[in-house]
């Protein structure tokens, strides 16, 4: 048992790793895929494992994408939301004071407590906007 967990953690490190090496959001495979090519063996399975585990301690963020794929990225600490270029993947941090209120008046309207919520803004970035155009 001991042994197991030392290697989950390993591997769950090597993980976080090549995730905070990734420029934007990255699916588990594609993290899967850098993790070979670095000549690790670990499964697919274990990648997700490992990031559903960065996502639930905080340390990484997941969110679905336009065509219903999840994908991570090693984030900013604090609560945020992103603004993500549905062409190159090129991801801003941002802040929305507005929706932060407007999500919590909600809840309580409703009679809920302690509400959270995922808002990401997908988009098409200034050069992707041109190759488009073109
Ligand atoms: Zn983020
Ligand atoms: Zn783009
Ligand atoms: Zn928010």
């Amino acid at each position: 048992m001991g042994e197991t967990l030392k290697r989950n953690t390993k591997q769950k490190s090597a993980v976080r790793h090549a995730l905070s090496e990734a420029v934007g959001f990255v699916s588990a495979q594609q993290l899967h895929q850098v993790l070979k090519n670095h000549g690790s063996s670990t499964s697919l399975a274990t990648v997700y494992r490992a990031l559903n585990e960065l996502v639930s301690s905080g340390e990484a963020d997941s969110l679905q994408s336009a065509d219903g794929e999840f994908l991570y990225r090693d984030c900013g600490e604090g609560h945020h939301h992103h603004l993500i270029c549905r062409g190159c993947g090129q991801t801003v941090e941002i802040e929305a004071e507005k929706v932060e209120s407007w999500a919590d008046q909600v809840a309580k309207s409703h009679g809920f407590s302690s509400p959270s919520h995922t808002i990401d803004i997908f988009g098409a970035c200034g050069p992707c906007q041109k190759k488009v155009a073109k």
